[in-house]
């Protein structure tokens, strides 16, 4: 899809909902990683088609590789999560399962939305965008974008959960602070 917001929003809800298990940074910037095949792919309508990013198969392990490149990276995630106040610590399955989970979601999408994409390649069919048979692709479309709008509305719900949960662990490791100084 030619616009990463309508994605981030998708995978931000799955990293912010599942952070127990799915590291939510990685999951956001695999957005960009499998986007970089259609700045280099030949144009459209074939745009999704260049390295095979936007499929399961090599998705899949574009995804892995993405997310042991960003284990080596730990320090700079858990300094810029302090940042934006998601509570958070890196670890390295978990950023290998969303640099996976990232991909394939933002596979499904695409697959949805664009006819070119393959997602089960090395079979050729586009099996989701099939399933839009007898609607129109405009109102199909469209559609999608509001599934992800709605996806997208819930994840920055989620952010607000999480900054609330990273405020109140500060706040109960912080009194212990401030009486050292009072004492
Ligand atoms: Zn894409």
């Amino acid at each position: 899809m030619p616009f990463p917001v309508y994605h981030m929003g998708v995978n931000g809800f799955f990293g912010l909902g599942f952070r127990k298990w799915v590291d939510p940074a990685v999951i956001v910037l695999a957005n960009i990683v499998v986007d970089l095949e259609v700045l280099f792919a030949p144009g459209w309508p074939h745009s999704h088609r260049y390295w095979h990013f936007h499929t399961f198969l090599v998705g899949g392990f574009v995804g892995a590789l993405f997310g042991l490149v960003c284990w080596l990276f730990k320090g700079l995630f858990n300094r810029s999560m302090r940042l934006i106040r998601i509570p958070y610590e890196a670890r390295l399955w978990k950023m290998v399962f969303a640099g996976v989970l990232g991909i394939w979601l933002h596979v499904i999408i695409d697959g949805f939305y664009h006819w070119d994409v393959q997602p089960f390649w090395p079979y050729k069919k586009n099996v989701l965008r099939q399933l839009s048979h007898g609607i129109r692709q405009d109102v199909w479309q469209d559609r999608i974008e509001v599934i992800c709008l709605v996806f997208t509305v819930a994840a920055i719900l989620l952010y607000v959960r999480a900054v609330i949960v990273f405020n109140r662990k500060k706040a109960k490791t912080a009194p212990s602070g401030d009486n050292s100084t009072h004492n």
